[in-house]
């Protein structure tokens, strides 16, 4: 079947559902002008995304991956959430039982006006700290001096998930529950690479949920989901879910 006969059966199984969750990647963010990791071509400095996002990087050298991450806040602090992000708040609202649950830290979902997505890998725009704990918001799109300090006086960090770190336990355990639920999981935007985010595609499969994916390019789920549909999710959302 060509993307557009896809295109509305899948559009067939969101609208009779009442239970949809929604899983979405770094994709959903492109078209507002936020690189993903695995896309772009641009290195950064001579480093990969997946080699300044984890503990041992921090633990190396703060002050490098604080510079990354106040890059990254510029760029986020100057875009705008976009068609995508607003069909889901748009579904959302003619869904009793929805759930949105993202893996990025960009915080545009919230801003575009979703309600309580989970998020599975934290808040670029909180800072946690190394040693008490204390984590707080921090919307400046440009920390100086860095390493930025907590009150305690130790470093602080970003309050994100680093590759290697647990999931918040609560936040894991409703992404599961909204999973194992769901009539329709739509996937948006992920390479479906990073796990244990990745593997909610299968804990809806499993417990018979129709599973749909909305992916630029071909991913390694596109053959196992019910339906993939290959294009940008600001294109291909608002028609799916008008
Ligand atoms: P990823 O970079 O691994 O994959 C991005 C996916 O998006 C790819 O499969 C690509 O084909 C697809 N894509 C690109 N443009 C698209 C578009 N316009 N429409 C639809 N699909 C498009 O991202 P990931 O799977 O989210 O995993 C990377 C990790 O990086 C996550 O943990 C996330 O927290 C983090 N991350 C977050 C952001 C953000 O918050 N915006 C940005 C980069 C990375």
């Amino acid at each position: 079947m060509e993307n557009g006969g896809l295109q509305q059966t899948a559009a067939g199984w969101i609208r009779r559902a009442t239970r949809v969750a929604v899983l979405t990647g770094a994709g959903i963010s492109a078209e507002s002008g936020i690189p993903t990791f695995r896309d772009n071509n641009g290195l950064w400095r001579n480093f990969r995304a997946e080699d300044l996002a984890t503990p041992q990087a921090f633990a190396r050298d703060p002050r490098l991956v604080w510079e990354w991450y106040n890059w990254r806040r510029s760029l986020i602090a100057q875009a705008e959430p976009n068609a995508g992000h607003q069909a889901l708040v748009a579904l959302e609202q003619t869904k009793p039982g929805f759930t949105l649950i993202t893996q990025n830290v960009d915080g545009l979902h919230a801003r575009a006006g979703s309600r309580d997505p989970l998020l599975l890998h934290g808040d670029i725009w909180t800072l946690r700290c190394t040693r008490c704990g204390v984590a707080v918001e921090d919307h400046r799109a440009n920390l100086d001096p860095l390493p930025p300090v907590c009150g305690c006086g130790a470093m602080q960090r970003p309050g994100v998930v680093w590759f290697g770190e647990s999931l918040p336990a609560e936040v894991w355990r409703k992404a599961e529950q909204a999973a194992r639920s769901a009539e329709v999981l739509l996937v948006v935007g992920t390479s479906a690479l990073v796990y244990p985010a990745a593997g909610l595609i299968q804990v809806a499969q499993q417990a018979g949920a129709k599973t749909i994916e909305v992916n630029a390019a071909e991913t390694p789920v596109s053959g196992q989901v019910d339906c993939s549909l290959r294009g940008r999710s600001g294109e291909i959302l608002p028609r799916l879910l008008e």
